[in-house]
């Protein structure tokens, strides 16, 4: 995760260093996430291992060292986690802000603004059903049919 500017005089001196004694001495270059990112990691530990192939993204992975809760003053080794780009920017972001910003896609596309999506949105998790009696079956049908586990808890 890059570190941004306006944050950079907040970590120590030697963050590089005690970034590295992290992901490569402690985790042994494998992320550390037990699911502190909100995931379910089978095995009970992210898989992903620095520099290959992550199983989940099919993408490199360059493990990083995530703040747990979110000071980056704070590097005592309870506070400091390794992390795979996947996990970090979920504990960064929180897996409810995750969901809550797929609401906001899905109210995007109900107001007509499909083409502000990404196309990783339009996926469809559901299993296949059988057609409706209802012709037209948009893109925001469909995203509105996404069950989202956190918002139905909210709703009841
Ligand atoms: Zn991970
Ligand atoms: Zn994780």
């Amino acid at each position: 995760m890059p570190i941004r500017p306006e944050n950079l005089h907040r970590y120590p001196r030697d963050w590089n260093e005690i970034s590295a004694r992290i992901r490569f001495e402690r985790a042994g270059g494998r992320c550390e996430c037990t699911g502190q990112c909100g995931l379910t990691h089978p095995g009970g530990r992210c898989p992903a291992v620095h520099e290959q192939i992550h199983p989940d993204t099919g993408s490199v992975v360059g493990l990083t060292t995530a703040h747990l809760n979110h000071t980056p003053e704070d590097v005592r080794e309870e506070n400091l986690l390794a992390a795979c780009q996947l996990c970090h920017l979920r504990i960064d972001h929180g897996h409810h802000r995750v969901t809550r910003s797929l609401t906001l896609a899905a109210r995007a596309t109900a107001a007509g603004q499909l083409e502000l999506l990404p196309a990783t949105a339009l996926v469809r998790t559901e299993p296949p059903t059988p057609p409706r009696s209802r012709p037209v079956r948009t893109y925001a049908a469909v995203l509105l049919q996404l069950s989202f586990p956190d918002l139905d808890q909210e709703a009841s």
